[in-house]
């Protein structure tokens, strides 16, 4: 039964980042449908208004890392980099949300702590951590994929004396590290891009690394207006090419083999590709490194030179050099002056994989072996529960009781990755088993927000009330998102998030769709020309569409 002081909307939106934000101008100004939206946040921003820690930068150019959806707003906007950092993107997306009135459709500060399906009234009840009750036929969920922190595996954190700061929660104000002596916790993309610019500026910076990291330069540079208006002069063309892209951006170069081609080849592909910067030496250089161990091998042992190259130490060179897992296989971080930040001589490397962190304690962190690291400020860059954390944060229950966390217990399992078997009209925008952080973020999500958006209307034109994925299909697109990770090198690295790996008890399962974002999005417009295959559409009432 419908809570008595329920709000009543057509539509209930989770987030207000890039996939709230457009789930409200899609639905609200071009459908005219009621929406209300919700985010724990204090204004709009998504994963740019939490992570503003020091160096916090896009690696996916944002000529293309942007919205596509308005021709307007692509040719006006002005990025003054080529990859900005954390202000200027928020700078975005605080203006789209302007441009487009979206914030008088959004509550913040409001955590949404419970969604229910009514299967007689087919509704959904969100409660609020404001006492709030709210009723909608449909919701969409723009929780993200990493915006849940990972709860670190050592305890005591609570103890410590000094100053706390976790890279995905930073706080507002200005944190001044000058003269203190500074420890950060990780080296993944938010630990890299921290280090380089909290080492310009403590008193000492120690780095407790795990697993080394294959960090490549993102070679950032200010906006080039010859560039920029060659950009805007085609820019469907633009977006046209990215969406063609595996990675969702418009590069061309990639070469067949890694392993077909000389010593010398490769040298000068991969000289190019680190020159040029972005994700090139990942996705643009040769298209078995992902598939095949030679392959892999050879780009891996590039980077680890490199690194021998930029670090004056040969043995804090050699601790930063990855080795026993393939490249590409964790997600590949992008730096600045990362490596040359350990030339400083206020810059210490510690390895807390073969001498683990213990503890934090009231001075700082206890290792294994009984050292003490004594810190004024602490940094945790440990990263997420991704993809399926921000869901399952939400106390999801749908059909007949049955929670999404029964439902994952074994891994996530999704239609498309957008939809999941007995929780009805929930579409999770870049949800798990799509390609999303693999695929530029904006797009996927325009890709997403589209597509449920259609499929709403789709189902309201047939004066119906109900879409769901049949078990049958969500079966099918598990199985074929397991197999298709299982011919990569993923399943290899031992801690990837990609797999659920870096939270413990997590059950490991690919997280990411892994056919790329053209055999994806092809597979999208399938299922909508044969009629939302894999769906079942029904009335209210709808358990007849399973009896
Ligand atoms: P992450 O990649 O998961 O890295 C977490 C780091 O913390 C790893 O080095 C991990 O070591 C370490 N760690 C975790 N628990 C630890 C423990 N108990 N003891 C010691 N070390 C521990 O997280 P992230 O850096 O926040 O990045 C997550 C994702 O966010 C990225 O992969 C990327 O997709 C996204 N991101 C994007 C950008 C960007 O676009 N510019 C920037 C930042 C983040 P192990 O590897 O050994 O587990």
């Amino acid at each position: 039964m419908v809570h008595p002081t329920a709000e009543s909307h057509d539509a209930i939106i989770i987030g207000a980042g890039f996939a709230g934000l457009y789930a409200v101008h899609a639905l609200r100004n071009q459908q005219a449908k009621d929406v209300i939206a919700f985010d724990a946040a204090g204004d709009v921003g998504g994963t740019w208004y939490w992570n503003r820690y020091p160096g916090a930068r896009v690696d996916i150019e944002s000529v293309h890392y942007s919205y596509s959806f308005d021709e307007d707003l692509q040719q006006e906007w002005h990025w003054t980099e080529r990859f900005p950092a954390q202000p200027e993107i928020l700078r975005y997306l605080e203006h789209v949300a302007d441009r487009f009135d979206l914030r008088r459709s959004i509550r913040f500060n409001t955590r949404i702590t419970s969604l229910t399906w009514d299967d007689d009234e087919s509704l959904w009840t969100a409660t609020t951590d404001a006492g709030e009750v709210h009723v909608a036929r449909w919701v969409i969920s723009g929780a993200g994929t990493l915006s849940v922190p990972k709860k670190p595996e050592f305890g005591g954190i609570e103890n410590f004396a000094g100053e706390t700061y976790t890279t995905g929660n930073w706080p507002h104000h200005e944190v001044d590290f000058a003269g203190k002596r500074v420890g950060i916790i990780g080296v993944g993309s938010s630990g890299i891009q921290a280090v380089s610019e909290i080492a310009k500026q403590a008193g000492h910076l120690t780095v407790l690394q795990r697993t080394p990291n294959y960090a490549t330069p993102i070679g950032n540079y200010a906006t080039d207006p010859a560039e920029e208006a060659a950009e805007k002069a085609d820019y469907a063309a633009l977006r046209e090419a990215s969406r063609n892209h595996f990675l969702g951006v418009p590069y061309s170069d990639v070469q067949p083999s890694a392993v077909a081609a000389t010593l010398d080849e490769r040298r000068e592909v991969f000289d190019d590709r680190w020159n040029r910067g972005g994700f090139r030496l990942f996705i643009d250089a040769y298209g078995d490194i992902l598939f095949d161990h030679e392959a892999n091998d050879t780009v891996a042992q590039y980077i680890r030179d490199r690194i021998h190259e930029r670090v004056d130490d040969p043995a804090t060179a050699e601790l930063l050099a990855p080795r026993g897992y393939p490249y590409g296989t964790k997600r590949p971080p992008l730096e600045t002056d990362y490596y040359e930040a350990f030339n400083r001589p206020d810059v210490d490397l510690v390895d807390v994989k073969s001498n683990p962190i213990e503890a934090v304690t009231e001075g700082g962190v206890r290792l294994a072996d009984g050292t003490e690291l004594a810190f004024d400020v602490l940094v945790l860059a440990t990263g997420f529960d991704a993809c399926t954390g921000p869901l399952l944060a939400m106390n999801v229950t749908g059909r007949r009781g049955r929670t999404l966390k029964e439902h994952w217990a074994d891994g996530p399992q999704t239609y498309l990755g957008l939809m999941a078997a007995g929780f009805p009209n929930l579409f999770m925008i870049t949800g798990p088993q799509s390609p999303s952080v693999l695929y530029n973020m904006p797009l996927a999500i325009e890709d997403h927000v589209d597509f449920s958006v259609a499929a709403i209307s789709h189902v309201e034109e047939q004066g119906r009330a109900v879409i769901e994925p049949t078990p049958e299909a969500e079966q099918e697109w598990v199985a074929h998102t397991n197999e298709l990770a299982q011919a990569t090198l993923l399943p290899d690295s031992p801690t990837s998030w990609y797999m659920g790996k870096n939270v413990p008890g997590k059950p490991q399962r690919v997280l990411v769709y892994l056919g790329g974002a053209p055999t994806y999005r092809a597979r999208c417009d399938e299922v909508v020309a044969a009629g939302y295959e894999g769906f079942a559409i029904s009335d209210r009432h709808s358990d007849r569409a399973f009896a």
